[in-house]
């Protein structure tokens, strides 16, 4: 497919480790890797969705490893209508580190980027949780983020959902003249 009406570009913050690679892949490739070297190489992926019957080209940027230095660069948020927030539900200093990643994306992206809180490794045994649902679900509404999903790259659990419902809030915003 190649025409849209429409063409969001969204980023993926997060520690490294914590799936940002493997949700990219597992929504635009519907697979999942196991390996740890996936985010080399790996620093885009593309799909086209429909949202309000509308052909929407979503570009989602993947940090590449950068995040393992601290080292961002601004152009990696610049135009980002969507930012995905991700912690691995398994490794509590990765949702310690959200409120990081949160002040990141609200200095460099536009004030108006629409952020989803993604808790990820949701297959997990549950002997493996450090992080409940309820203070991840607190965390976004005192932070005034309006949308928490907990997700599973691997068994692919709630990755459409997170992707969609991020691009019909955007889209929501681009239909009242705020992009
Ligand atoms: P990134 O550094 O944030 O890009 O993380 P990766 O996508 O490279 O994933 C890091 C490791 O976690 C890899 O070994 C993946 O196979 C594993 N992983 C990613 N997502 C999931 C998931 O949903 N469930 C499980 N069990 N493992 C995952
Ligand atoms: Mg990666």
């Amino acid at each position: 497919m190649s025409s849209y009406n429409y063409i969001i570009k969204y980023i993926i913050v997060g520690d490294s480790g914590v799936g940002k690679s493997c949700l990219l892949l597992q929504f635009t490739d519907k697979r999942f890797y196991s390996g740890r070297e996936l985010t080399i190489g790996v620093e885009f992926g593309t799909k086209f969705i429909t949202v309000d019957g509308k052909q929407v080209k979503l570009q989602i940027w993947d940090t590449a490893g950068q995040e393992s230095f601290r080292s961002i660069t601004q152009s990696y948020y610049r135009g980002a209508a969507g930012a995905l927030l991700v912690y691995d539900i398994s490794r509590r200093e990765s949702f310690e580190h959200i409120p990081m990643w949160l002040a990141d994306v609200r200095k460099h992206a536009n004030p108006h980027t629409t952020i989803m809180l993604i808790g990820n490794k949701s297959d997990l045994d549950p002997r493996q949780r450090q992080v409940t649902h309820e203070e991840a679900a607190k965390f976004a509404k005192d932070n005034d983020i309006p949308l928490f999903l907990e997700t599973s790259a691997k068994s692919s659990d709630n990755v459409e959902e997170a992707f969609i419902k991020t691009a019909e809030d955007v889209y929501a915003k681009i239909k009242d003249g705020v992009f």
